[in-house]
């Protein structure tokens, strides 16, 4: 595929790294995928509520959140599907009262490679800027 030329912007791309996004038209009923909003890597599509299902922590406190893709909402916080995610270390139940049983630090497995823009998008990378400069 070749690289597109910006803006790269919402619903297509990710405004921070400018990685392309996975149109809702490319999502399963089910399926896990890696990406990102303010707080969470991984969130799981549901098809029939077009919304994502995601863990967030909270004050040591892990609970189920739903957000919507970036096509369907301009003001609010969004998911920004990047990859199918295929084996994912925790359930992700769409139940709004389902406990956490995962391992939390799992939750962040993906949170620097969705977060990192030194390949391509804005500059400094937020997560690489501090590694860097020591
Ligand atoms: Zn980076």
């Amino acid at each position: 595929m070749a690289e597109a030329e910006g803006p790269f912007e919402l619903p297509e791309f990710d405004e921070l790294t400018h990685r392309p996004l996975l149109p809702k038209v490319a999502l399963h009923h089910g399926v896990y995928y890696t990406g990102r909003c303010r707080n969470a890597c991984v969130a799981r599509w549901n098809a029939r509520q077009r919304c994502f299902y995601h863990w967030r922590e909270k004050f040591g406190r892990i609970y189920i959140e739903k957000i919507k893709h970036p096509a369907d909402e301009l003001k609010f916080d969004v998911f920004r599907a990047l990859e199918e995610l295929p084996n994912p270390r925790f359930e992700i139940p769409f139940n709004k009262r389902a406990e956490f049983r995962g391992v939390a630090e799992a939750l962040l497995e993906f949170n620097e490679r969705v977060w990192c823009s030194c390949e391509r998008g804005k500059k400094p990378c937020i997560i690489h800027l501090l590694i860097k400069r020591t």
